[in-house]
Parts: C-alpha cells; structure tokens; sequence
C-alpha cells in the first residue's frame, strides 16, 4: 500500500475516521462545512468507475480466452454470492430473533414513506441488462449493462483474433491509465473520510440513534459477525489466506464504503485493494467486482430480515413460519436487486414488507437511522465481494495450474 509520509494509508484512514467522529460531535451540524472535501473525492472516484471498469474487463475477457473458463468462472461467482447472502440472510433473522429489536418500540412517530422502486417484473429485469445502446449505458453508468457489453466486447476481440490487436491494445493501455489514477486518487481516501463522514455525524448526532439504537446495534453486530465468522472462514478454507491479512488488505475500501454508504461509489478502491493487497489478478477482479458491487450485497440482506423482523416485533405481530420463509427470499432477491448507493436498502425494504403483509409504516421510523445502518451493511457488502474475488481468483488458480499438469 502507498505511503504518504511515514504513516501508511491504512492508519492514516483510521486517524481520518476517529477525527471524523469526535468532530462531528463536538461541532454537530456545523461540520458540514468540510462537506465539500467529501465531495471532491466521491466525484474523483465516480469519474474513474466507467472507464475503469469497461476497460480492464474487456482485457479481462479478451486475456481469459474462451467461453468455458468465463463460464466456469461466472457460475463459481454467482453460486458463492448466493451462498453468503443467504447465511447473511439467516444470521440476520437469528439475531434479530434473539434480541428482538422491535419490542417496545414508540411506533407512533411517523414520516415519510419512500417509495416503492417499479422493477418491472422478473423477466424484464434479466432483459434489461442487455443494453440496446452501449454507449448510453457507459454514459448513465449502468454496471450490469457495462459488464454485458465488456463481456461481449472482450469475447468478440477473442474470436477475430490478429485484426482486432489494436482494439485490444487500446483498453490495456487505457486500463492501466486507469489504475494509475486510482492509485493517486486511493491518497486523497482520509480526506475523502473526513468530508464524508464528519458532517453525517454532526448532521444527524447521537439524539437521533437514541431511541432505535437497539435496532442500529443489532443490525451493526450482526454484520461484524457474518464478516468475522463468514468471511473468515471462506478465505481461510477456499482462498488460503490469513483472515487477519485479509482484512487487513481489505479495510481501506471498507472504510470508504463505510463513509460513502455506496458499493458502486468504492468499486475503484475496491479493485486496487483486492489486487495490490490480496494478490487478485486483474481477469478475476474485473470481472467478480464490479458484478459482486451490483448483485452481491450481504449486508443489504442481513439489514432486510432484522428491519422485517424489527416490524413484526414493534407492532406486535406474530410471524407464521411461511412468512419468515418468504423473508429470507424476499430479502435475497431484493438484495441483488438493490442498487450500489446509498439508501437502496430502504427502498427495497419497501418491497420485503409489502410482500409479507407487515405495516409500510415502519419504514418511516426506520428512515431515521437508516444512514448509520447503510454503513455497516455497504461495509460488509464490499468486503463480501472481495472474498468472493480472492476465493474464485485461488481457485482459478488451481484449476489452471490442475489443466497444465494434465495437459
Ligand atoms: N448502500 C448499500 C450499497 O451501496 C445498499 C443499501 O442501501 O443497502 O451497497
């Protein structure tokens, strides 16, 4: 990791974070003057993202070779995705059936109700990820459009072969312009924390947590531990690294996701920390990254079945144990439905009540602290995609090393 002086970005990180907090307190809304540092840097790591990500997958892809490892690699990706969404999903019911959150809550204090977001049904969801003007979708920033059209690109630079070397040579030079970038922008982070984080704390205080500080903690523990004990495990067993190095190489994105409540925003940092410190190739993290920051959110899940339950309890009803199944499912599939940005988790809670009949008013209580939980859950949805990019990086690995044994 590049250092700044003699103190390294991590603990510089760290040093921003605590600062960020014991200002926001002692200067409360007046702390939003340091806003505008904040925005320099989310507008720094936004304007990277597009070219970032279609460049260095199409290289990816065009690198990779031929359909069977991209389809093996994509199938290992989604199954490990689903995989720690759903234990999300159950650690998330399991604390929030042991500590029941919702009881005794003062639910008479009501507010707005977001709207619910129009899906469009299943079917048109999957279309929509083809795009029908690629160049539109790299202009809107749509990742899941991007990806297709980058998967397509990359396979189609494959196919052509010789003709299509100057294409190919372009991304890679762009890709790594790319990187470059990050890598100076990866310097401004602490600061970024600060303007990010300082005037959210001071905005919003500790008067506000107060009364649902109960539902905010539960939430809070729960994603530590599905990110302890989950994450531990899987990088332990599948990705043959320490858990303490992992974290550890990870935690400078995690604090920016923290601090900006968006996986899509941190997906630049995201990518840089997998790579410079958990050793993952640039084919795996172009590819497993950007789809993990849009469809793999464990934290988002885990949030959706303790609000849920948290509803249940405040207004005093008794859950059948077929609503409690279709929690877990709502909740998984609103969580890979739920975009990289800040407040998505709401939005889809919207969704999760509605479909298993609890009252939308909770929603309203909810919003109030829903920043402080955005936090926790956008930290661990990144940290989930990184293990999900260093476990199918170690086993491509093998899988490489395996076919030239045999070969
Ligand atoms: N903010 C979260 C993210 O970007 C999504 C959510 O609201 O749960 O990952």
């Amino acid at each position: 990791m590049a250092k700044i002086g003699k103190i390294g970005l991590l603990p510089q990180i760290l040093i921003a974070f605590v600062i960020a907090v014991i200002a926001g307190i002692i200067f409360g809304p007046g702390i939003a003057v340091v806003q505008p540092l904040g925005d320099l840097f989310l507008r720094l790591i936004q304007f990277i993202i597009v070219p970032l990500i279609a460049s260095s997958l199409i290289v990816g892809v065009a690198s990779t070779g031929n359909m069977k490892t991209l389809g093996r690699i994509g199938g290992k990706t989604i199954i490990y995705y689903l995989v720690t969404t759903l234990i999300a999903v159950c650690i998330g019911l399991v604390a929030a059936l042991l500590f029941s959150p919702g009881t005794g809550v003062d639910i008479s204090s009501a507010g707005k109700i977001p709207e619910a977001t129009e899906t469009g049904g299943f079917i048109n969801v999957l279309l929509n990820i083809i795009p029908t003007n690629p160049l539109e979708s790299l202009s809107s920033g749509n990742i899941l459009q991007i990806i297709f059209f980058s998967l397509f690109l990359g396979i189609g630079i494959t196919m052509v072969g010789e003709k299509a070397e100057p294409v190919y040579r372009f991304f890679d030079g762009l890709a790594e312009i790319m990187y470059k970038i990050t890598w100076v922008i990866m310097k401004l982070i602490p600061i970024g924390i600060f303007g990010l984080l300082a005037p959210i704390i001071g905005e919003y205080g500790l008067s506000v947590l107060l009364p649902l500080i109960k539902l905010v903690s539960v939430v809070a523990v729960a994603c530590i531990v599905h990110a302890l004990i989950t994450y531990s495990i899987a990088v332990k067993t599948l990705g043959k690294m320490s858990p303490i190095q992992f974290f550890k190489g990870i935690a400078p994105a995690s604090l920016v996701a923290f601090s900006t409540q968006s996986s899509s925003g941190t997906l630049p940092v995201t990518i840089k920390c997998s790579e410079d410190n958990l050793g993952v190739s640039k084919k795996i993290s172009s590819f497993v990254l950007p789809l993990g920051a849009t469809i793999n959110m464990d934290g988002t899940s885990l949030y959706l079945s303790v609000a849920a339950l948290f509803t249940a309890q405040a207004y005093g009803i008794e859950l059948t144990f077929g609503q409690i199944m279709m929690i877990v499912l709502i909740a998984t599939l609103g969580s890979i439905g739920a975009a990289g940005v800040p407040g998505a988790g709401l939005v889809m809670l919207v969704l999760v009540l509605t479909t298993v009949n609890l009252p939308l008013e909770a929603i309203a209580l909810i919003a109030g602290v829903d920043r402080f939980m955005d936090m926790f859950r956008t930290a661990v949805n990144i940290t989930g995609d990184a293990s999900g990019a260093l476990i199918i990086d170690r086993s491509e690995q093998n899988a490489e090393s395996s076919s030239a044994v045999s070969s």
